[in-house]
């Protein structure tokens, strides 16, 4: 096995095993951030299909070099208000709202042969000055503005808990994302969607209720830079 084969065959295991243990499904959305379009499709060939991007220009043009396979691509950086349009015409997740004003361009841009464009609402659960994302205060009126956008569909939420060394804290911030989860989910009930989990903490994520965990370098390798 190559071993990218490797560490994808793992990670599936992993994800499998923790889901299992937890009884909800959780899929892999594999981060490509910084890693060229060769990488991607060697994934793809394994049979992963959806992946997530930090950096618009960067994901487009692994988009151009990969036209040739049917992959979902999930957004998954902080947005610009003047990266909506092509955010809106070139992803098929967006994993970043946080704020209203940017509800009605992603609406506006949508382009309708694409369908709806999948939102999650961005929590920034640690309350980290630093990170986008709103606050929990925040989530009901954002899931109301994109609830009555035909082009978007919400789909749940996100969130990057502080990177604490301590796993507990970091499991206390999974935990109350997924009491905002099970509270927005009584509004909205076709809400289905819980993004967290990263390569160093997804089977905590799972444990507390994830059903989409985003993994880069346990899959790619480290990035080389600070991405
Ligand atoms: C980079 C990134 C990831 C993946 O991080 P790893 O630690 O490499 O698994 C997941 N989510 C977001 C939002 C990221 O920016």
């Amino acid at each position: 096995m190559s071993s990218s084969e490797t560490a994808f065959t793992g990670i599936c295991a992993r994800i499998a095993r923790a889901a299992a243990q937890h009884s909800a499904p959780a899929r892999l959305l594999a981060v490509s951030k910084t890693k060229p379009a060769a990488a991607v499709r060697a994934l793809a060939a394994l049979g992963q299909r959806c992946f997530g991007e930090n950096y618009v220009q960067e994901a487009l043009a692994k988009q151009r070099e990969l036209s040739d396979l049917a992959l979902e691509w999930h957004l998954i950086g902080p947005l610009q208000s003047n990266k909506c349009r092509e955010a809106a015409e070139h992803f098929d997740w967006l994993h970043s709202l946080d704020r209203l004003k940017l509800v009605a361009p992603l609406a506006r841009w949508r382009p309708d042969v694409r369908g709806p464009l999948q939102v999650l609402i961005q929590v920034n659960i640690d309350d980290e000055a630093a990170k986008s994302g709103c606050s929990p205060s925040e989530i009901d009126a954002l899931a109301t503005a994109v609830a009555a956008q035909p082009a978007l569909r919400l789909r749940g939420l996100m969130a990057i808990p502080a990177p604490h060394e301590d796993l507990a804290l970091r499991r206390a911030a999974f935990a109350r994302m997924r009491g905002l989860y099970d509270a927005l989910r009584r509004d909205h009930p076709a809400v289905d969607t819980l993004s967290m989990g990263m390569s160093e903490d997804f089977e905590l994520a799972i444990a507390e209720g994830a059903t989409l965990v985003r993994i880069g370098s346990a899959l790619f390798g480290a990035r080389v830079s600070a991405a």
